[in-house]
């Protein structure tokens, strides 16, 4: 069974890109087979996971605006089992030029649907927004995973976010799921980021990863080596961290099964 998990927070900054490379490379090192899908314009997916924007020959937008079949955009990782449809600086127009095209919400969904089953898990790190590129990530997506940054107002700007879920429920994808709410960048050195723990937890209940991804600078130096936590630092806090997700979003399945 394949899964397509969109990761996603109109918020820029709060661990969005940091939890799609990551995550995806624990998965895949745990044996799944797993795709990344970068619909940010912003591509620090695809910088992030080591590909030279520079090389792609087609990335998502081909995908989505010129119907070029997404595998033609695939392209490997270092790492095995992991893959990525990288995106260029060429989607920053894909946001305007949807608006015209017909089934402008659905496209990435049916795009991705003829991949699918190739995959344990295809993650789309999405952009710091909710317009259609977001709209069609939530669309082509079972569930949703939000990373919450542990600072002031984390909960600031979830009721849009929420808003939108429930409504692309409604009109376009009535199976969408929230699969987890994520904390991120704690510092364990400041009440705040408890209060912040118990703030979200209490709006969202079960619905939050027990995992929980504190600051560490190794997260924020591997993307520069275009290199997963994993690879860059393997013993790391970053790298344990993002495992135990890994195996907690596994372990969430099962369960539903
Ligand atoms: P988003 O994709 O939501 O905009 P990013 O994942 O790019 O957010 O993270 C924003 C910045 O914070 C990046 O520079 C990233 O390297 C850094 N960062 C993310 N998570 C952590 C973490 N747990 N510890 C330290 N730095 C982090
Ligand atoms: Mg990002």
């Amino acid at each position: 069974m394949s899964k397509i998990i969109a990761i996603a927070n109109q918020k820029g900054g709060v661990g969005k890109t940091t939890t799609s490379v990551n995550l995806g490379a624990c998965l895949a090192s745990l044996g799944k087979r797993v795709l990344l899908v970068d619909i940010d314009p912003q591509g620090n997916t695809t910088s992030g996971i080591g590909i030279n924007k520079a090389d792609v020959e087609n990335c998502i937008y081909d995908v989505l605006i010129n119907d070029v079949h997404p595998r033609d955009a695939i392209q490997n990782t270092d790492i095995d089992n992991l893959k990525v449809i990288p995106a260029t600086i060429q989607l920053a127009g894909a946001e305007i030029e949807l608006v015209s095209t017909i089934s402008r919400e659905l496209r990435l969904k049916k795009s991705l649907h003829q991949v699918k089953d190739q995959f344990d898990y295809i993650l789309i790190d999405c952009p710091p927004s909710l317009g259609l590129l977001t709209i069609n990530s939530l669309t082509a997506a079972d569930s949703v995973i939000i990373p919450i940054q542990c600072e002031y107002y984390a909960l600031e700007g979830l009721s849009q976010l929420l808003n939108t879920v429930r409504l692309v429920q409604k009109h376009l994808n009535t199976s969408l799921q929230i699969e987890g709410v994520l904390l991120t960048m704690l510092d364990a050195r400041t009440n705040l980021g408890i209060q912040v723990i118990e703030e979200v937890k209490k709006y969202f209940q079960s619905k939050v990863y027990q995992t929980i991804i504190p600051r560490n600078v190794r997260l924020s130096e591997a993307p520069s080596h275009g290199q997963a936590i994993i690879t860059y630092d393997p013993r790391s806090k970053g790298a344990e961290v993002y495992l135990e997700l890994a195996k907690e979003v596994i372990m969430y399945e099962q369960a539903a099964r």
